[in-house]
């Protein structure tokens, strides 16, 4: 599904996140220490190489919600963002900890004229953040955003499952009709 609002295209895809050859930024949901880990921190470390975790180094730890910017090594796109998303039940305020990550990641993607971005679901793996709850704040908080942008041309969400992308269609077609 395509959407383009005020001149941004928001595209919803099933995929993997470290697989976006096209994308200018891909966004990591990362760990406090900025590690490899499992989930999508695995994946993009894995085809980023050696280099992203040594760069990450001097970053770490960071704390919910903050974002940090940094090359994408071995990876296709030219930068990781790395944001670390709520614990569900843990950290708190958890809605707004999660729509800190969105709008702190597209701070610095316009910081560093990025024009085209890809999010995972942020928090919504190990961090067990409910998918509809966290869908409902992505996307709540990117529609809020467009109209700062002045660099992002495109945003993609890049879904794990079937099942996530019906829910992200589902938030979207609701906030964008009428
Ligand atoms: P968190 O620790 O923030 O919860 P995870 O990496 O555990 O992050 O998972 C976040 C979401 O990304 C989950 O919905 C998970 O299914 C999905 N996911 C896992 N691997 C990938 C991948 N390679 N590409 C895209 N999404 C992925």
């Amino acid at each position: 599904m395509i959407k383009e609002i005020s001149g941004v295209e928001i595209e919803l895809v099933k995929g993997d996140i470290a697989n976006q050859p096209d994308i200018t930024a891909i966004v990591n949901a990362a760990n406090a220490r900025l590690q490899a880990g499992g989930g999508v921190a695995g994946a993009i470390h894995r085809a980023a190489g050696p280099g992203l975790e040594e760069e990450c180094r001097k970053y770490a730890p960071i704390e919910p919600g903050q974002a940090v910017i940094t090359g994408g090594h071995n990876l296709p796109n030219r930068y990781v963002i790395h944001t670390l998303g709520p614990v569900y039940g843990v950290d708190k305020p958890e809605e707004k900890l999660l729509a800190d990550c969105y709008r702190n990641s597209f701070r610095l993607a316009e910081e560093n004229d990025v024009e085209s971005i890809a999010f995972p679901a942020i928090s919504t793996g190990y961090f067990r953040y409910p998918l509809e709850q966290a869908t409902a704040v992505a996307m709540r908080t990117v529609l809020e955003m467009i109209p700062e942008l002045k660099k992002v041309k495109k945003i993609r969400f890049v879904l794990f499952s079937d099942s996530d992308l019906v829910v992200y269609e589902a938030e979207l077609a609701r906030l964008t009709s009428g």
